[in-house]
């Protein structure tokens, strides 16, 4: 288990799926799409699209690609 990151926040938070323990599998706020208050990501940074992200249940960092403000080709 990593410590948790200094820059994590519980002022800042994301709602993603951990990569590595899905730890919303099974929770009816999560599956309907809600902000739910027990499975939610401390967000460290982001970096345009890209959202730096640390999961408060396993410690799991990972990058997040939104494609939020990425531009289009096509
Ligand atoms: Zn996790
Ligand atoms: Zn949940």
């Amino acid at each position: 288990m990593l410590p948790l990151d200094p820059d994590a926040d519980i002022g800042r938070r994301a709602w993603v799926a951990c990569p590595n323990c899905d730890d919303r599998r099974g929770c009816a706020t999560c599956e309907q799409g809600r902000t739910c208050s027990t499975h939610w990501r401390y967000l460290l940074s982001c970096t345009g699209s890209l959202l730096h992200l640390q999961c408060p249940s396993c410690t799991h960092v990972w990058t997040h690609e939104t494609h939020f403000g990425a531009t289009r080709s096509a």
